[in-house]
């Protein structure tokens, strides 16, 4: 059988499956789940293709939900929607306004499919808010059998626990269930300022607006800051220009902006590149930051991404890497087409000594021994994962290494 080819954004992953799907809707969707377990064959469900890492990578059946988008119901007196899995995030936002709901934050782009972010834990920033998963409040999710599970606190609390982040090890969700908000503006504004002068005010910041991230420049030892708050404004005041605390650095300009929070929160990110993330003990992130500033300052001054740094709230999902600990989230990047190795190998090795629990989207090296000491509930989920496929339907050998299978 002749193989077809399927890579993902950053094309640090190409693979050669037997087969491509993309039902068109969810009656076919069992149907391709219940023909790969009578041959038994192995599937992958990828959504927009944007982890950095083979979690979608199959040699035997790789299904899209692409088919599977759009709005399912709206529930305008409980704020909840149900979407179809297959939903890219930039889908979402226009028909929940229309309703008067949006989402309660987003991460930095919204081309994933809502099901591929929660499944890796995409988060957004801003210390009181939890990543994607801590949005859902039930899913709909075909098992290895092909047959259909409503998943939430009522119906299998346990199930749901382990499906908010799943890394699609469990089955494949075919519809998310997202409590919402009602709709808010957020205030804008972003800046640059030195790197010293921003950690000085670190605190000061991330208390002060609901979401607070700065990119670190090697280039230019700057932070370019960005803090979004609610406001009721429709637009911005002309008489109370923004002052921005340290006025202007080379290549940032000062700017601010009022409008619908999913039209605020998304960046374009035109340019390919390779990403590693940890998620940090909030308290001990400005160390870690400042360790990883000096291993790019003094070993890697030939990388010249930015680093990122952003806030996660706690939360109680078993494989969140927020789990039960109050988060910084630090990432390193290196452009698509650069050797990205030794630089994250010394970053990764800063991270370990910082307890960091790798972003399951993103590059790291971490065994399941590591993993297990660092998720208290490590050997639930894959006591969990086994009981609802005991063979394996939806591992591929990146997983099985993962998980220690
Ligand atoms: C430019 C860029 C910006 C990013 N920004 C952020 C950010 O701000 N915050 C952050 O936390 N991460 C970020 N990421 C990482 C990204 O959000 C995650 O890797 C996310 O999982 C990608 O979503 P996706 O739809 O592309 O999923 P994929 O990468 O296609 O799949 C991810 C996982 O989800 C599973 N999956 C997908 N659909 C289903 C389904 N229907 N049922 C069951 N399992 C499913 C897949 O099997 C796989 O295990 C970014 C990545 C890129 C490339």
């Amino acid at each position: 059988m002749a193989n077809l080819s399927w890579q993902n954004w950053s094309n640090s992953v190409m693979a050669q499956p037997h087969e491509i799907h993309r039902p068109p809707s969810e009656a076919e969707l069992i149907n391709i789940v219940q023909n790969a377990n009578k041959h038994n064959s192995n599937i992958r469900v990828a959504g927009s293709g944007h982890s950095f890492v083979p979690l979608c990578a199959s040699d035997e059946i790789i299904v899209s939900l692409d088919g599977l988008q759009g709005v399912v119901n709206i529930n305008a007196v409980s704020h909840q929607a149900t979407v179809w899995a297959g939903s890219k995030i930039s889908q979402l936002g226009e028909p929940l306004l229309d309703q008067g709901l949006g989402m309660a934050n987003m991460g930095d782009i919204d081309r994933q499919s809502i099901a591929g972010a929660i499944s890796t834990g995409t988060h957004g920033t801003g210390k009181g808010l939890g990543s994607i998963s801590t949005q859902i409040v039930g899913l709909r999710l075909i098992l290895a059998d092909g047959s259909v599970r409503e998943v939430n606190t009522q119906t299998d609390p346990i199930l749901f626990k382990a499906a908010q982040v799943s890394l699609g090890a469990l089955g494949i969700i075919s519809q998310v269930t997202l409590q919402l908000l009602p709709a808010y503006r957020l205030h804008e504004k972003t800046w640059a300022e030195p790197f010293d002068k921003c950690m000085e005010k670190l605190d000061s910041y991330i208390n002060a607006t609901r979401h607070f991230e700065y990119f670190w420049s090697p280039k230019e030892d700057a932070c370019a800051c960005k803090a979004l708050h609610p406001t009721t404004a429709f637009d911005i005041d002309p008489s109370t220009p923004f002052t921005p605390p340290e006025g202007r650095l080379s290549r940032y300009i000062s700017k601010e902006r009022i409008d619908f929070s999913h039209r605020i929160y998304p960046s374009e990110r035109n340019v390919k590149f390779n990403e590693m993330e940890f998620a940090i003990p909030a308290k001990l992130g400005p160390d870690c930051v400042r360790a990883i500033r000096k291993l790019m300052q003094e070993n890697h001054p030939d990388v010249l991404w930015p680093i990122e740094y952003r806030t996660l709230a706690a939360d109680d999902i078993w494989l969140s890497p927020a789990y039960q600990r109050e988060t910084v989230t630090i990432s390193i990047h290196q452009a698509a087409e650069l050797p990205y190795e030794a630089f994250f190998a010394d970053a990764e090795a800063i991270f370990r000594s910082f307890d960091g629990r790798p972003h399951w989207g993103k590059m790291h090296s971490h065994s399941a021994g590591e993993l297990r000491s660092l998720y208290p509930k490590w050997d639930d989920f894959l006591a969990t994962r086994k009981k609802v496929d005991e063979n394996g339907r939806f591992l591929n050998p990146y997983l099985k290494q993962l998980f220690g299978i």
